[in-house]
């Protein structure tokens, strides 16, 4: 492991100190620079790396097949085109009436406040997403507010990716004052890998615009191995957890970095130290550049019996697909045809 002294430095250095070039990251990592197959330039040019140094720190030195590593590396296979694997698979673009906004729940209502992420995840189903055209501005909140307005069934707003923690909390708290003048929502779910790759950004300043809302808080963080889950990011996840704030896990199945029983139920228990509860478990969505993480539905279904024969139920995350056009996540399990 790598020690970057990332527990003493403050989030947004962090932020602003992210591993761009693949080269330097591969030599942090004492690895070859072939390990970079000619095409992995160009997929980086299309999907930016992106790492914070914390991340890099929780990577193996020396083991070019280190589940962390292999989830940011950009790689030559990206650029292949794969039948049914497509930019927009979840059709999102039909959902997205006003800037910054996804309807696709009926009571659910999402809000990209940012286009930036602290990392960019090579399987990412939002990678060719059209944030730039799509940033809410300060005038587009009086449209967002009536259209809010005229859907009182609507009683939760889930801030999502871009990373709507790598916003300032001066930013955020605009954000949350607004939304708490909505009288029918209730809740407030923020979705955020940045408490996963950057710890340091659970600060005293966040947990208190967190505990002192009106809006029930819920953080939804996103690991997919127990690797990212080291003593100092648990202990961040539990400063949360201490004040009443319900956190959940999201993971995505991945070839090559958490396709195995073992390591989902190490993901699950390390989640509970940290009074995490696992959340989702989502099968790859079909986005192009991601084919090479993909599983066969057969291999899915193992996997998963294996989960649920090893685990109490309570730590069994659901495994879902996200189906364009349906009303909810569609969950899966012994429909090995999915
Ligand atoms: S942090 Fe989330 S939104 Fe950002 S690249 Fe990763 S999966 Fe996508």
């Amino acid at each position: 492991m790598i020690n970057y002294l990332y527990q003493e430095q403050n989030w947004q250095s962090q932020l602003s100190d992210l591993i761009t070039d693949p080269l330097e990251l591969l030599e942090l990592l004492q690895l070859s620079p072939e390990q970079l197959l000619s095409g992995a330039i160009l997929a980086s040019e299309q999907f930016k790396l992106r790492v914070p140094r914390a991340f890099v720190g929780k990577m193996s030195v020396g083991d070019p097949f280190d589940p962390l590593l292999l989830q940011v590396l950009p790689h030559h296979l990206e650029l292949e085109e794969h039948p049914g694997f497509v930019t927009d698979p979840l059709d999102e673009e039909s959902a997205n009436h006003i800037p910054g906004v996804l309807h696709k729940y009926s009571s659910r209502f999402l809000l990209t406040l940012t286009g930036a992420c602290a990392v960019h995840c090579r399987y990412c189903f939002r990678r060719h997403f059209p944030y730039q055209e799509n940033l809410p501005k300060n005038d587009d909140w009086l449209n967002i507010q009536s259209y809010l307005q005229s859907q009182a069934q609507i009683n939760e707003v889930i801030l999502s990716g871009g990373d709507p923690l790598t916003l300032s909390n001066r930013k955020l708290a605009q954000w949350i004052e607004r939304l708490e003048s909505i009288a029918h929502l209730k809740i407030l779910r923020i979705h955020s890998r940045v408490p996963i790759v950057i710890p340091n950004r659970i600060d005293e300043e966040l947990i208190s615009l967190l505990k002192n809302s009106r809006l029930r808080i819920i953080v939804v963080v996103h690991s997919n191995h127990p690797a990212e889950l080291d003593d100092f990011t648990c202990s961040k996840l539990l400063q949360l957890t201490k004040q009443d704030i319900l956190v959940l896990n999201q993971a995505v199945l991945l070839k090559g970095v958490n396709d195995s029983a073992d390591v989902l139920v190490a993901l699950s228990h390390q989640l509970f130290e940290a009074r995490v509860m696992p959340y989702y478990l989502h099968v790859l969505d079909k986005v192009k550049g991601a084919h090479h993480f993909d599983l066969a539905p057969r291999q899915i279904d193992l996997i998963y019996k294996d989960v649920l024969a090893s685990l109490p139920g309570y730590l069994v995350p659901k495994l879902v697909r996200e189906i364009a056009g349906e009303k909810n996540k569609t969950p899966l399990f012994g429909i090995a045809t999915f």
